[in-house]
């Protein structure tokens, strides 16, 4: 069940997440401080867990996310699993710098919290 959901929950937390963001650009009219504000909005008020920007330049970015609730899932139960198992995260970041980038990117969860790393992080590459 889980992998015939994946692709559903990525796309509509990527295009759900394009219009968050233009919402924060257009709000700012500046997309370096649409980045800058929606990081914290992310981490405080969505309680999908504490995301933070590691870096970034014209190639891509990397940001690493603490307590990601889908990785909980596992965690709480004391469950691991074999892969990275954070597609809505996927999904939000794949929206998110492709807004920002202006051009289509990949992501890819290079840690997980649900394989036993002590965070989630993301590897965002501009194609
Ligand atoms: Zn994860």
């Amino acid at each position: 069940m889980e992998e015939f959901a994946a692709p559903i929950v990525r796309l509509s937390s990527k295009e759900y997440f394009k219009e968050v963001f233009e919402f924060y650009r257009k709000k700012t009219d500046d997309k370096e401080k649409a980045i800058k504000i929606l990081f914290p909005v992310i981490s405080v008020l969505t309680g999908w867990g504490i995301a933070e920007e590691l870096s970034r330049d014209d190639n891509g970015a990397k940001v690493r996310v603490y307590n990601s609730f889908e990785s909980q899932a596992y965690v709480r139960r004391g469950k691991k699993s074999n892969k990275p198992v954070c597609v809505f995260l996927q999904g939000v970041f794949q929206g998110l710098y492709e807004s920002f980038f202006e051009k289509d990117v990949s992501v890819k969860e290079t840690l997980c919290a649900a394989t036993g790393a002590p965070y989630c992080e993301f590897e965002i590459k501009v194609k």
